[in-house]
């Protein structure tokens, strides 16, 4: 993989992690919490912009870095991810058609269209760095003739996204260095010709880098790490490469090994409103430090075994919680409810995935 990805609002060091800021932020967080965090940057979801608060208020208040007072990378994805979590799972939510997607996200009057075109010129619009071309997601284990229909509309769409990039850009005189990035989406479910034939025409078609497209987990919660590493070995190394949606920690380790830039993710920042934290088992500013086995440890912060205790959750931390309180005082927020427990968790838990980061790049 590349060692830096260069965008116009900076560069992202690689292997990197991204939180999700899905709807404009980091829940309980602000800007300057992430930029505390050592966050590069943010990935911010284009579908629930589009409803709430629309892209003509994020223009009005000056695009996405603006109004977020973010002023690192911004990757936006596509709104493919709600074309499966809300049309696939269930039809009442919309349709697909080879036009594009009509989502009805309260399964009544309600209606959003999506097209190709239209998520690249919300995209630019919102002034993202990264953009990713609409696709059609699909679960693994969906049947051969979805991810069939997946891969070719996939395909089509992303030909159209691309038309669509070109044409804004041209349109707005973007200079060079403003440019933005445009990733497309290898899908193909598990069935190695078709995400084999899904890699070969978007990559004859020419893209900044591509996404590993499709739920990346089995039923069991596993990561699908063979066919994440075929379809890795798919696309030249030198070109990025992101795992959407991967951000168990052991999960982003496993994909930067298989050679992934970059991945993102809601579970860092999720696990630590719900009292969950990270904790390193041996000390990643460590080059010679060996993430295997039991290399970090989840901590129930509400377990009354933490009442008592005096010292910082990790010794290998520097975040605002762990180099200003104790795990005890940590307990007690999150006992009595108050907001600040949630705050400096969610700071930890993505102190925590930087440090795994700054590891993978440290010993690369
Ligand atoms: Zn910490």
């Amino acid at each position: 993989m590349p060692e830096t990805l260069h965008l116009p609002h900076g560069s992202l060091e690689l292997p990197e992690f991204l939180p999700d800021a899905t709807k404009g932020l980091v829940r309980t967080i602000d800007s300057a919490d992430l930029e505390g965090a050592g966050v590069q940057g943010l990935v911010i979801n284009t579908f629930h912009l589009m409803q709430n608060p629309g892209s003509s208020t994020i223009q009005a208040l000056g695009g996405l870095h603006a109004m977020t007072g973010w002023p690192g990378p911004i990757l936006t994805d596509s709104g493919g991810f709600q074309i499966y979590s809300l049309i696939r799972q269930n039809p009442k939510y919309g349709s697909l058609t080879s036009k594009g997607a009509l989502f009805r996200p309260d399964g009544g009057g309600r209606k959003f269209n999506l097209t190709p075109e239209k998520s690249i010129q919300l995209q630019i619009g919102y002034g993202s760095d990264l953009l990713f071309c609409l696709d059609d997601c699909t679960h693994v284990d969906d049947p051969y003739p979805t991810q069939v229909e997946s891969v070719e509309r996939t395909i089509a769409w992303a030909r159209r996204c691309k038309s669509e990039f070109k044409r804004l850009l041209t349109e707005k005189s973007v200079p060079p260095e403003a440019r933005p990035l445009l990733f497309a989406v290898i899908q193909g479910g598990g069935y190695p010709e078709l995400r084999r034939r899904c890699a070969s025409t978007l990559l004859e078609i020419g893209f900044d880098g591509y996404g590993y497209g499709g739920w990346p987990l089995d039923t069991q919660g596993h990561l699908l790490v063979d066919l994440l590493g075929f379809t890795r070995s798919l696309v030249p190394a030198e070109l990025p490469m992101h795992a959407l949606g991967v951000a168990h920690p052991a999960n982003v380790l496993a994909c930067a090994r298989l050679g992934y830039a970059l991945a993102d993710g809601a579970m860092p920042t999720r696990d630590a409103r719900h009292a969950r934290l990270y904790r390193f088992n041996l000390d990643p500013a460590d080059p010679a430090a060996r993430l295997s086995g039991e290399w970090f440890s989840f901590i129930y912060i509400l377990d009354d075994k933490h009442v008592k205790v005096d010292q910082p959750i990790s010794p290998y931390c520097d975040c605002l919680l762990c180099t200003r309180y104790s795990t005890g005082y940590l307990h007690h927020l999150f006992k009595i409810g108050d907001s600040l427990a949630q705050r400096l968790a969610t700071i930890h838990n993505l102190r925590f995935m930087a440090q795994l980061t700054a590891h993978l790049r440290l010993i690369k």
